[in-house]
C-alpha cells in the first residue's frame, strides 16, 4: 500500500499521514459563503481537495467528506437587501449555480454538505459547552470566547498573543473583558436574519458554524481540516479554540492549506479589477481546462493565472484527449500500477502526476500495435480519473462550428465522389470541412474526423 505523506500546517512537517481509524477516514473543507459567484482562487481548495477526496478512496475503503455552505453571513444579508430578495432565494439561487459550477470542474459532490443555518441548535449547545467550561462569556446580548484562558491559542497560525492584539487605532467593543475575545453569538439588528435562544435573538457568528457541523458529522477529533491558506487566521485558528474549549480535544490532526492565486502576478482584489469570477470563466472555458489549470501548481505555492497558463492547459489536453482518441476500446481492467497515486501521495504532487498522464500519452502516440495502444489508454484513462480528469466524450467535437450529422453526410458525399473519381468535388469537400477546422484522416477503415487544434 502507497503511504500518503501531507505537509501539517499545525506542525509545519511533512508528516505520513496516520488516520484514527482506517475504516472510516474522515475530513472537513471549509466551504463557500453564499452570496455570489465564488472567484477562481476559490475553486482552487474545492479541485485540491477533491483530489485528495479521490485519493483517500483508492487507499481507504470508507471516506467521510464533509463541505459546509456558510448560508449567513453579513454579505448575504447586504446582497439579498440589494437585490431586493429575501435572504433564502438568494442563497438557493447561488447554492443552486454553485454546484453547477463545481460539476462543471468535475468536483465530486462530498459525502455531506451541510448548510450552517439547518445547524443553529447543534452551535447553541457547543456555545453553552463553551459557557459553562468558562470558554465563553454572556455580554449584552452577545457571546464570547475568552481567548485568554487558552494558553496555546495561536498554535496553528503561530501567532503570539501579542502579534493579535488589535493596534490602538482599531476601536474595541465595550463588552469585551480583551479586545483579542471573538464572537460566538450576537444579537440581530432589524431586518437581518434572527433564531432564539438563551442569550436573546440573534444569530450566529462565522468560526462556531465549522465546530457544529464537523463535530456533528465527523466527530470531535477527526483527521484532515483542510482549505485555504487565508482562512488559517481567525478562522481556523478559532476553530481549534472552540473544539479545545468545548470537548477538550484536539479538532482535527492534520491541518492541509493550499496556497492562494494570483492574476498576471497580481493580488486579486475589488480595486485593480481583476477578479475572476469562477462562473464568467466556466463560460469561456470547459471545466477540465480550469481544472488542470488548478492542479498545474503545486497546492501550497502560489498559483499564477495568465493567459498562458490557460493555453498551456489547453493543448495538453487536446493531446491527451488526442491520445485516448486513438484506442478503439478501452478495458476496465489494467494491470499496471499507478503512477498517479504514487506522485499524489507525496504531499499531492500534482504537477508529477500530470507529468505521468504525458509520459503514457508519449507512449501511446509512439505505440504502432493497437492492442498495446488501446492498454495504454485504458491505463490513461484510468490514470486521469483519479485527478478527475479526461472525463469528457465529446472534447474534439463540442468545438467544432459543424454538426455531427453535417459532418457526417458531408464525409458521405466526398467518399461517394471518390468512388466516382470525381476528385475535384472530393478536394472541395476536404477544404471545406478544413475551413471549418474538421481534419479528415483516411484509414483503411475509412475516412475518420478531429476538430483541428489551433
Ligand atoms: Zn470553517
Amino acid at each position: 500500500m502507497n503511504s500518503l505523506h501531507l505537509y501539517n500546517s499545525l506542525t509545519n512537517k511533512l508528516e505520513k499521514f496516520e488516520p484514527i481509524d482506517p475504516n472510516n477516514v474522515r475530513m472537513y473543507v471549509c466551504g463557500p459563503t453564499v452570496y455570489s459567484s465564488p472567484h477562481i482562487g476559490n475553486a482552487r481548495p474545492l479541485v485540491v481537495f477533491d483530489v485528495l477526496f479521490r485519493l483517500l478512496r483508492e487507499i481507504y475503503s470508507n471516506v467521510t467528506y464533509v463541505r459546509n455552505l456558510t448560508d449567513v453571513d453579513d454579505k448575504i444579508n447586504k446582497r439579498a437587501f440589494e437585490r431586493k430578495i429575501s435572504i433564502k432565494e438568494l442563497t438557493d439561487e447561488v447554492i443552486a449555480e454553485f454546484h453547477k459550477s463545481t460539476n462543471q470542474l468535475n468536483v465530486l459532490p462530498p459525502t455531506h454538505e451541510p448548510r450552517a443555518t439547518f445547524h443553529i441548535n447543534e452551535m447553541l449547545d457547543i456555545i453553552s459547552l463553551l459557557i459553562k467550561n468558562e470558554f465563553a462569556y454572556v455580554a449584552e446580548g452577545h457571546v464570547l470566547f475568552r481567548v485568554k484562558k487558552l494558553s496555546n491559542y495561536g498554535q496553528l497560525s503561530k501567532r503570539t498573543v501579542e502579534d493579535m492584539i488589535p493596534g490602538s487605532r482599531v476601536e474595541v467593543a465595550p463588552y469585551k473583558e480583551d479586545p483579542l475575545d471573538f464572537v460566538l453569538w450576537k444579537p440581530s439588528r432589524e431586518n437581518e436574519p434572527s433564531w432564539d435562544s438563551p442569550f436573546g435573538k440573534g444569530r450566529p457568528g462565522w468560526h462556531i458554524e465549522c465546530s457544529a457541523m464537523s463535530s456533528k458529522y465527523l466527530g470531535k477529533q477527526f483527521d484532515i481540516h483542510a482549505g485555504g491558506q487565508d482562512l488559517i487566521f481567525p478562522h481556523h485558528e478559532n476553530e481549534i479554540a472552540q473544539n479545545f474549549g468545548a470537548f477538550g480535544s484536539l479538532m482535527a490532526n492534520y491541518w492541509v492549506h493550499n496556497g492562494l492565486l494570483s492574476v498576471d502576478n497580481q493580488k486579486m482584489s475589488k480595486s485593480l479589477g481583476n477578479i475572476i469570477s469562477l462562473d464568467e470563466i466556466l463560460q469561456k472555458y470547459d471545466g477540465e481546462i480550469i481544472r488542470y489549470i488548478l492542479l498545474s501548481t503545486h497546492y501550497q505555492k502560489t498559483l499564477n493565472w495568465t493567459d498562458q497558463v490557460i493555453n498551456q492547459a489547453k493543448s495538453a489536453l487536446n493531446r491527451l484527449y488526442g491520445a485516448l482518441s486513438s484506442a478503439t476500446e478501452i478495458y476496465d481492467d489494467v494491470d499496471l500500477e499507478s503512477k498517479v497515486v504514487v506522485a499524489l501521495c507525496n504531499n499531492l504532487n500534482t504537477p508529477l502526476a500530470l507529468h505521468q498522464l504525458m509520459e503514457i500519452t508519449n507512449e501511446i502516440y509512439k505505440e504502432d500495435n493497437q492492442i498495446k495502444k488501446n492498454k495504454l489508454c485504458s491505463f490513461l484513462k484510468k490514470e486521469a480519473k483519479i485527478l478527475g480528469l479526461l472525463s469528457r466524450t465529446n472534447w474534439f467535437k463540442r468545438d467544432a462550428k459543424l454538426s455531427e450529422d453535417e459532418i457526417i453526410s458531408l464525409l458521405r458525399e466526398r467518399t461517394k465522389a471518390k468512388s466516382e473519381k470525381n476528385f475535384q468535388k472530393a478536394d472541395e469537400i476536404r477544404n471545406y470541412l478544413l475551413k471549418n477546422k474538421i481534419k479528415i484522416e483516411d484509414t483503411k477503415d475509412g475516412p475518420i474526423w478531429k476538430v483541428a487544434s489551433d
